[in-house]
C-alpha cells in the first residue's frame, strides 16, 4: 500500500461502496477500499439480476459485482479484501482499523449494507435464488402462476405478498403468531385480497427440493403438528440487521439501527462522514438505488475535501 493516509477511505463493496471508489477515483481522490472478507456485496448470493438497468437480457449477480468492481478499480481505486473492525470517526483525521493495521483519511464513507434476517431453517442458504428469496421486487417477476409461501408478519411481509400477488397463483402469508404487527391499512389490504391466504401460528419446519423448491413443511408454534404446503416460491420478510456495528457508539442510528443522513444528502452527523446504500436505506433497498446514493456519497466527500484545500 502506497500510503496509508488518504483523502476517502469506502467501507464495503457492494454497489454503493464500489460506485463511491469508481466516482472518487475518477474525481482522482486514490480511494483506498475495504471491501470486507468477502467482495461484492448482497448481489453475490443471487442469481439472475433483470432490473440493474443496462442488461436487458440480465446478468448474474456475481457477474455485475466483479463488473462494477473492476470498474472502479480501473480508475485507480485501491481495493483491500479486509475488514473494518474499528473506526475513529470523531476528530479531523478520521481513523479506521483492520486487523493488519492502521489506516488514517480526511473523508471516510460508510456502505457497509444490511443482512437480512434468515429462518434458520436447513437448505435455506442452498436454495437462495432457488425458489428462496428475501426480495420480491427483484424476484417476483420470476414466479408467474406459482403458488407463494411469504413469512413475516410486520408491514414488509404485507407489502411483498400483496405485491407477488401480481405474479402468483396464489400467496400464503405464514405468520408466527395468530395476528399481525403490520399496520392496520396493510394488513387490511392483504386480508382483503383474494390471492392471499393466511397461516396462523405457524413457522416453517423444512424446505423441500433439490435444485429448487418444491415444497415446505409447516409446523403449527402452538400444537407443534406438521403439516405440508405445496409451494415453489419461499420469500422471506421478516427483517433486515443494517451493518452499522463498528460506528454505533459514534454515528447517529435510526431506532433500528440505520444510519441517519441529513435530509436528501449523505452527510451523517459527523463532518467529513457520509453514507450510503442500504446501510442508510430502509425503503427502497435495490441495487441501483445503493448504487446512486454511492455516486451521491463519492460527490458529498468530493465536495467537503475540495472545502478544506
Ligand atoms: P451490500 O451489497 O450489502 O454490500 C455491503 C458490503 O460491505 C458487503 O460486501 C460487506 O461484506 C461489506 N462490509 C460490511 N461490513 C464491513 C466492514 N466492517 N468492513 C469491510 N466491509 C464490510 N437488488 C436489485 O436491485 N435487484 C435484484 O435482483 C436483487 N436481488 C437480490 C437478491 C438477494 C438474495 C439479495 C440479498 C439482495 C438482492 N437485491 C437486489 C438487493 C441488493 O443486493 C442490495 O440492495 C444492494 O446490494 C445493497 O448494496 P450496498 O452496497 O448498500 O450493500
Amino acid at each position: 500500500m502506497a500510503t496509508t493516509h488518504r483523502k476517502v477511505i469506502i467501507v464495503g463493496s457492494g454497489p454503493a461502496g464500489y460506485t463511491a471508489a469508481l466516482y472518487c477515483a475518477r474525481a482522482e481522490l486514490n480511494p483506498l477500499v475495504f471491501e470486507g472478507s468477502q467482495y461484492g456485496g448482497a448481489l453475490m448470493n443471487t442469481t439472475e439480476v433483470e432490473n440493474y438497468p443496462g442488461f436487458p437480457s440480465g446478468i448474474m449477480g456475481p457477474d455485475l459485482m466483479t463488473e462494477i468492481r473492476s470498474q472502479a478499480e480501473k480508475f485507480g481505486a485501491e481495493l483491500v479484501s479486509d475488514d473494518v473492525v474499528s473506526v475513529d470517526l470523531s476528530g479531523d483525521v478520521k481513523i479506521v482499523r483492520t486487523h493488519d493495521g492502521e489506516f488514517t483519511a480526511d473523508a471516510v464513507i460508510l456502505a457497509m449494507g444490511s443482512a437480512y434476517k434468515k429462518l434458520g431453517v436447513p437448505r435455506e442458504d442452498e436454495l437462495s435464488g432457488h425458489g428462496v428469496s428475501w426480495c420480491a421486487t427483484c424476484d417476483g417477476f420470476f414466479f408467474r402462476g406459482q403458488n407463494i409461501v411469504v413469512v413475516g408478519g410486520g408491514d414488509t411481509a404485507m407489502e411483498e405478498a400483496t405485491f407477488l400477488t401480481r405474479f402468483a397463483d396464489h400467496v400464503t402469508v405464514v405468520h408466527r403468531r395468530d395476528g399481525l404487527r403490520a399496520s392496520k391499512i396493510m394488513a387490511e389490504r392483504a386480508m382483503e385480497n383474494p390471492k392471499i391466504s393466511f397461516e396462523w401460528n405457524s413457522e416453517v419446519a423444512e424446505i423441500h427440493g433439490e435444485q429448487k423448491v418444491t415444497g415446505l413443511t409447516l409446523r403449527d408454534t402452538v400444537t407443534g403438528q406438521t403439516r405440508e404446503v405445496a409451494a415453489t416460491g419461499l420469500f422471506i420478510a421478516i427483517g433486515h440487521d443494517p451493518r452499522s456495528g463498528i460506528v454505533a457508539d459514534q454515528i447517529e442510528l435510526d431506532e433500528e439501527g440505520y444510519i441517519l443522513v441529513e435530509g436528501r444528502t449523505t452527510r451523517t452527523n459527523l463532518p467529513g462522514v457520509f453514507a450510503a446504500g442500504d446501510v442508510v436505506d430502509h425503503t427502497y433497498r435495490q441495487a441501483i438505488t445503493a448504487a446512486g446514493s454511492g455516486c451521491a456519497a463519492a460527490l458529498d466527500a468530493e465536495k467537503f475535501l475540495a472545502a478544506l484545500e
